[in-house]
């Protein structure tokens, strides 16, 4: 193999030319290309040392003049690593071994200069391995510097767990997180530093700890909170990694980082609030604060589920809605009204469990949801508790006020698919409570939700009844208790039902008030009943004083073309406006009495006349009666028919009559039914009458032979 000589710079301590010149030629032989100083003092060496770099120091053990130990020596101090190799004849192998010590590579014997070469190539290829591992290590100190430099710089601290010892090593940056900066006793064990962390978040670390340790995770990583020597919290990221295993495998030490994470952690909790502002708002109430619709549905699944799951858990839902809210809204204004749904609410809220809810659906409209209830009295019993805790009265902008409620309550006994339905058949009681006289609770049952779908095909039917031909009148006379002559009918309507059979007003004329067909129901009867007197004054003339009573509704009253209506009827056909009569109840005398007035007036004005009907079962105001241009007052069915001799309801019946005098109005009795309440009215003075004693509303055909008769 022919390779190129390897260059060698060799310095050559020798006294001796011949051996000199012996060493450059093995060091040719060698395939080494040398360029060599000769050198024999110690003066001659300092100065080659100082003039180029050197790849080997060849000396001869001793000189005339120096020594390989003196030479050694001087090498040493000038702090140069460069591979010394004696070659002597001379040495023996305790000299040897004591260059060696000194710091020779290696030695060779002059009469086996053979082995220089390979010497000198392992010694020059160690020195090199020396200055690299050299480098190597001044690398690393300096990475390890830069490395100190930018964890000083970023703040992260790290730390160093023995584990076996349980000491735990932690640089400064981590004991300044902690408030341990300079203390005299900072923490220095892994049960020092543990006892740190939050209570809540020990359970994670120890949890990521231990499954990095066994080997099911890579890295021990986990987000704690830290306690600050001054007693606040610091959210730290804690990572670490077994650097360390024992002869076993089992891990000996940890090493980590620690770094502070606060202030992303500040940041994530605002968004998290915000975030959780917007759910609660989307799920309460803005006025009064309680779980709204949206909540209370999300809830009353989940019992709903429940209460499949675990039959024993059953729960009830209260609807609550207050009595005449309106009334005192409208009175008291908005302000006050929202300020007694706000003491509503904290009323509700005060009475049931926490595991309970009390929720706002809206308007006056609450609910209560009680979970595990054990029977339907603990149900009764809190309706009854709820109720009595209503009726004390509110302080509301220095006013007392008197509030009542109605409850409609279901349980879940019903076996519900959803939510809704729980809510709908509550609301279904809520409004039997009303109509059973409000203030009170009723229980759901199934037929009620019969009862509704009934009432909406009513009122689907009622549409058509009128276009129909389904709705008849009966007419009802009117007599003067004096003379006993017929002065009139009150009209009264009936329907046909084509299922259901003849229907009173009572079924179905509430529903037409709340549809708004009440109008048109109203103007049919009045068109028909008109026609009907026609037909009569045409053919007996000698009735032709007869008058029509009609009973109104308030929404005819304020129908701006009511009274266009009645001047083109009167107007088309030969009847005269004094032969109509309008019955307006005296509950609508409540509303605005001067708007009332004015109205009733313009009516009058017509020529036709007016009757408070209904009357003393009103609020009307007695000091507003004689503005009215009415011309007589209908005392009510209700003290007629109670009327005994000398009983209370004679009392009220007799002030009646004597206040109608007054007013120089005529008295009607209605609901006459028997000779003693005819003969005690005539005796009051009481004018008109009507009522079964006399005969039952009846068709037109049978009117008409009543009037015959008569
Ligand atoms: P109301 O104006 O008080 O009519 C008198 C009611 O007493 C009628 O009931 C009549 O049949 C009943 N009645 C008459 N005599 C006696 C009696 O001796 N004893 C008893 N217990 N009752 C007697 P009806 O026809 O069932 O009407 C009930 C209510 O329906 C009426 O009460 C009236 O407020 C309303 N109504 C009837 N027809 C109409 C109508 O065409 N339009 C409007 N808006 N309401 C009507
Ligand atoms: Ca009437
Ligand atoms: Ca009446």
């Amino acid at each position: 193999m022919n390779t190129a000589a390897t260059a060698l710079r060799v310095l050559i301590i020798e006294d001796s030319d011949d051996d000199a010149v012996l060493l450059l030629r093995e060091l040719k032989w060698a395939r080494f290309d040398p360029q060599w100083q000769q050198v024999q003092t110690a003066d001659e060496l300092e100065k080659a040392l100082q003039s180029q770099p050197w790849d080997v120091v060849l000396s001869d053990y001793k000189l005339s003049h120096f020594s390989a130990p003196a030479a050694l020596d001087l090498l040493k101090q000038s702090g140069q690593d460069i591979p010394f190799i004696v070659v002597s004849g001379t040495v023996g192998e305790a000299t040897a071994v004591a260059l060696m010590r000194a710091g020779a590579c290696d030695y060779v014997m002059k009469d086996n200069l053979s082995r220089l070469g390979e010497a000198v190539r392992r010694e020059i290829r160690d020195a090199q391995d020396r200055r690299e591992h050299q480098q190597a290590q001044t690398d690393l100190e300096r990475t390890c510097e830069l490395l100190q430099l930018a964890i000083e710089g970023s703040g992260i601290g790290l730390w160093n767990w023995h584990i076996p010892s349980g000491a735990m090593w932690i640089n400064d940056q981590c004991l300044h997180l902690l408030g341990y900066g300079g203390h005299p006793h900072p923490p220095t064990t892994i049960q020092d530093w543990q006892q740190a962390i939050h209570p809540q978040d020990r359970p994670r670390y120890d949890e990521s700890l231990a499954a990095h340790v066994a080997g099911r995770c890579p890295t021990h990583d986990c987000e704690i909170r830290l306690r600050h020597r001054q007693g606040y919290w610091v959210w730290v990221l804690n990572r670490g990694r077994v650097v360390e295993w024992d002869a076993d495998g089992q891990p000996l030490r940890v090493s980590g980082t620690l770094t502070d994470i606060t202030e992303r952690k500040q940041a994530e909790e605002e968004r998290h609030q915000a975030a959780a502002q917007i759910l609660h708002n989307s799920l309460h109430d803005a006025l009064t604060g309680l779980p709204n619709r949206t909540f209370l549905k999300q809830r009353l699944e989940l019992a709903l589920q429940r209460s499949r799951r675990y039959p024993q858990a059953q729960f009830a839902v209260l609807f609550l809605d207050l009595d005449h809210f309106k009334v005192i809204n409208d009175s008291l204004g908005h302000l006050a009204g929202d300020a007694i749904l706000v003491t509503v609410a904290h009323t509700l809220q005060a009475m049931v469990r926490a595991s309970d809810m009390a929720a706002r659906l809206g308007g006056d409209e609450f609910v209560l949801l009680l979970e595990d209830i054990a029977s339907l009295q603990e149900v009764k019993a809190m309706a009854e508790r709820l109720l009595a805790e209503l009726q004390q009265p509110f302080m509301v902008q220095g006013r007392k006020v008197f509030l009542n409620a109605s409850l409609g309550i279901v349980t879940s006994l019903a076996h519900y698919q959803d939510a809704s339905e729980p809510l709908r058949d509550a609301d279904i009681a809520m409004y039997r409570a009303k109509a059973r006289g409000r203030g009170c609770f009723v229980i759901f049952d199934a037929s009620m939700r019969q009862q509704v779908l009934d009432r909406l095909q009513l009122e689907q039917d009622l549409r058509q009844a009128i276009d129909h031909q389904e709705l008849v009148l009966y007419y009802q006379p009117i007599l003067r208790l004096a003379t006993g002559q017929i002065c009139g009918f009150e009209v009264l309507v009936r329907w046909h039902h084509p299922q259901r059979g003849l229907l009173l007003p009572v079924e179905f004329i509430p529903i037409a008030e709340e549809t708004g067909l009440i109008a048109s129901l109203d103007r049919w009867v009045l068109d028909k009943g008109l026609q009907q007197l026609a037909t009569w004054q045409r053919h007996y003339p000698n009735f032709a004083h007869l008058t029509l009573s009609f009973n109104v509704s308030s929404q005819d009253l304020w129908r701006d073309d009511l009274i266009p209506h009645l001047q083109a009827l009167f107007a088309q056909s030969a009847l005269s406006p004094c032969c109509l009569n309008l019955e307006i109840p005296e509950s609508m005398l409540i509303q605005n009495i001067q708007a009332m007035a004015l109205q009733l007036q313009q009516l009058r004005d017509l020529g036709l006349s007016l009757t408070i009907d209904d009357f003393g079962t009103g609020y009307s105001s007695l000091s507003y009666l004689h503005q009215l241009p009415v011309s007589a007052l209908k005392i009510d069915r209700t003290f007629v028919s109670t009327m005994e001799a000398h009983g209370p309801s004679a009392n009220i019946v007799e002030t009646l009559i004597t206040l109608s005098n007054r007013l120089g109005l005529e008295a009607v009795a209605e609901g006459v039914e028997t000779q003693a309440q005819n003969q005690h009215l005539k005796h009051l003075g009481c004018e008109l009458a009507q009522g079964h004693w006399f005969t039952h509303p009846l068709p037109a055909a049978a009117a008409e032979r009543w009037l015959m008769a008569s």
